[in-house]
C-alpha cells in the first residue's frame, strides 16, 4: 500500500505514538509535574546525562532548592555541590544565573513563550520549547537528538545534512496537535520516549513499533528481523 499524504500520515503518526505512549511511557518524576522551575531543573540536568542517572539527582537537587528563589539566592559554591555527580558543571552555573535572571527580570516566572526562554542563559532552542511544553503545555515543537532522529526517519529518511535543522523543525511544527493542552505536552514526550526506547541511534526497531505503517524508514527498510538499520 502506498504511503498516504503527509497530513494523513501525520494524522496516523500522532493517533499511533499517543496510544503507545498512554501504555508505555516511562513514569518519570518531571512528568509528575507542570512546575516550570522543577521542568527548568530537568531539562538541564538532562542535557547531557542519562535519563536513569538524572532522576535522585533531580529530587537532590529540589529538596535543596526546591523554588527559584531558593536557588537564587544560593552561593555558587554550594550550588555545584548540590551538581556533584553530575558533571559538567556549566550547567549549574547556567542554571544557577537562570534563576537570578527570572528572580531580578520576569517577578519569579520562568516564561511561557519559548522566544522569551531562549533569552534565558543555557536555554538554547530544544530547551525553550522542552519548557514551554512540559510545563505549559504549549503546543510547540522540542527537538533534541532523539526527536530529530524520529521525525527524519519518519518523514524525512533522504534529508540532505545542509537543511536538516530547518526542515526538521518545519515537520516538528507541522506535527505537534495544533491546540495548548494535555495532547500538545504527550505529544513530545512520546515522541522523545520513542525515539529513547524504540527508534534509537543504535537500532531502529521498526518491528516493534508503533507507528511504523506512518514511517517512511519503517515501511521501505524491513529486514527479516524485522528491524532497520540506523538511518
Ligand atoms: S518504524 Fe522504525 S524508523 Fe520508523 S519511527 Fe519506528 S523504529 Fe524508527
Amino acid at each position: 500500500m502506498a504511503l498516504k499524504s503527509t497530513p494523513a500520515r501525520a494524522a496516523e503518526f500522532r493517533r499511533r505514538l499517543l496510544r503507545w505512549f498512554r501504555r508505555h511511557g516511562r513514569d518519570l518524576p518531571w512528568r509528575r509535574t507542570r512546575d516550570p522551575y522543577h521542568i527548568t531543573v530537568a531539562e538541564f540536568m538532562l542535557q547531557q546525562t542519562q535519563v536513569g542517572r538524572v532522576q535522585g539527582y533531580y529530587n537532590h537537587f529540589l529538596e535543596r532548592y526546591p523554588t527559584v528563589e531558593s536557588l537564587a539566592v544560593a552561593e555558587p559554591a554550594r550550588v555545584r555541590e548540590a551538581w556533584a555527580g553530575l558533571g559538567y558543571y556549566r550547567r549549574a552555573d547556567n542554571l544557577h544565573l537562570l534563576a537570578r535572571t527570572v528572580v531580578e527580570h520576569h517577578d519569579g516566572i520562568i516564561p511561557s513563550d519559548p522566544a522569551h526562554l531562549v533569552l534565558l542563559p543555557g536555554v538554547g532552542r530544544y530547551t525553550a520549547g522542552a519548557v514551554a511544553s512540559f510545563a505549559y503545555e504549549r503546543a510547540t515543537p522540542a527537538i533534541d537528538t532523539n526527536v530529530a532522529r524520529v521525525i527524519r526517519r519518519a518523514f524525512h529518511p533522504r534529508l540532505g545534512r545542509g537543511r536538516e535543522q530547518r526542515r526538521l523543525w518545519e515537520t516538528g511544527a507541522a506535527i505537534i496537535p495544533r491546540r495548548n493542552g494535555p495532547t500538545a505536552w504527550a505529544f513530545n514526550q512520546a515522541i522523545m520516549e520513542l525515539g529513547a526506547l524504540v527508534c534509537t541511534a543504535r537500532v531502529a526497531r521498526c518491528g516493534e513499533c508503533p507507528v511504523r505503517p506512518a514511517c517512511a524508514t519503517g515501511r521501505r527498510k524491513e529486514t527479516p528481523q524485522g528491524g532497520a538499520k540506523g538511518a
